[in-house]
């Protein structure tokens, strides 16, 4: 596997945001907006063509090795623009022979035409959000289609697709463990290659974190956590499915390249509304963000105006930090040879002696090269990352 600091300056993971969804599920805080207006859906993906443009003409010689249709959902874009928006960058950068190619779809906005229209584009990689196959939890996470529905489109996507993957979201009151059972033999019997559980998390700003705070909603408690988690892992391990990531989960060689990208801190160009990006310019590593207003950002591509709303220089610590926080999610952990050649020593010693000195309490495993969390360390990233830079 490629470490961090093996990685040219010129690869590139490209991210595509689409910011437009059917309705707005109650738990979910990213940058989309309830609509089905087709007038506007034509116009955000010509402007999406002329970001994606304007941002790869700043890049030197990109080598284009990932690219992903994220939102939002993605699947509501016509299949037309997926295929103008792959064929630009086909035809102008380089690409990998390898190219992975993946798209976000929710099961109510497709049907087997569109899908292969989609594939036909270029897209070789799709990640349905089915969130759950029963119709009582689909109920309660606000979803905008049913158990029929979900089994009908996880159907079409096996059908269509050769690597897919399949999205849920556990660890909430209306879920049993026999519900969470259920719907991982469901998956694994289409036969995906690629699966991720997502904890619920209650973001602040979404009507979930109003009932949580009027106690309308009860969150799970650590010990049943620790289970849900611990089931996943132990269930999907019989079907040779390996946690490469602590939500994620393959067969070998079926790993999202794309979001291994970020995870290992290499270099991806994110466009769109809202859309992040970590990129070196005059060899520095910058992080960037697309404005989140569509509107500006609408209004700054008519005018030939920049989208970024954000461009800043990344310190050497805050690149260590930002390597922490993304590798140590990933089951390989983090190459300390790698951290060595790329952080002088006054930054790096001070957050190794803290490793050290929580090493004994069964939050990382021993391994010489790398430093990993160990099942409970994952659970506990968070805190773990903020005692490492505190
Ligand atoms: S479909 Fe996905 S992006 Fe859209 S509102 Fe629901 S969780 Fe958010």
């Amino acid at each position: 596997m490629e470490s961090e600091s093996e990685t040219r300056n010129q690869d590139l993971s490209i991210y595509i945001h689409w910011p437009f969804c059917r309705s707005k599920c109650p738990y979910c805080d990213f940058m989309s907006i309830p609509k089905n207006d087709p007038r506007e859906f034509n116009e955000v993906e010509n402007l999406l063509l002329k970001d994606l443009g304007n941002s790869l003409k700043e890049l030197k010689s990109p080598y284009v090795k990932t690219i992903f249709f994220g939102g939002g959902t993605p699947s509501l874009m016509s299949a037309k623009s997926i295929a103008n928006i792959l064929n630009f960058i086909t035809k102008n950068y380089r690409t990998d022979t390898d190219i992975e190619i993946s798209l976000e779809a929710n099961p109510a906005t497709f049907s087997k035409q569109k899908l292969r229209e989609i594939r036909e584009a270029g897209v070789n990689r799709l990640s349905l959000g089915i969130q759950s196959f029963q119709n009582k939890n689909l109920k309660f996470l606000g979803r905008i289609y049913d158990s029929e529905q979900a089994l009908k489109a996880a159907e079409t996507v096996a059908e269509v697709f050769s690597n897919y993957s399949f999205d849920f979201i556990y660890g909430y009151q209306s879920q049993t463990m026999e519900d969470l059972k259920k719907d991982l033999t469901t998956a694994v019997n289409f036969g995906c290659s690629h699966i991720s559980c997502y904890q619920l998390t209650f973001e602040e700003g979404t009507p979930f974190f109003w009932s949580l705070q009027n106690e309308k909603i009860k969150p799970i408690t650590e010990a049943q956590e620790v289970e849900f988690f611990r089931y996943i892992q132990n269930f999907l391990k019989k079907f040779s499915f390996n946690r490469y990531e602590i939500s994620n989960y393959a067969l070998k060689n079926f790993e999202s390249k794309h979001n291994l990208a970020y995870w290992r801190y290499q270099n991806y160009l994110g466009v769109g509304p809202s859309a992040h990006s970590r990129l070196i310019f005059n060899n520095k590593k910058y992080e960037l963000k697309k404005l989140s207003d569509i509107d500006k950002w609408k209004s700054n591509l008519y005018k030939n105006l920049p989208t970024y709303e954000e461009k800043n220089p990344l310190t050497d610590y805050e690149q260590l930090e930002e390597i922490f926080i993304m590798g140590l999610r990933l089951s390989e952990g983090v190459s300390i040879k790698s951290l060595r050649l790329r952080f002088s020593e006054d930054i790096l010693d001070p957050i190794l002696k803290k490793i050290d000195y929580i090493f004994d309490k069964n939050l990382f495993q021993k391994s010489k090269n790398r430093i990993k969390l160990s099942e409970i360390g994952m659970l506990k990233q968070n805190s773990i990352v903020e005692f490492l830079f505190n």
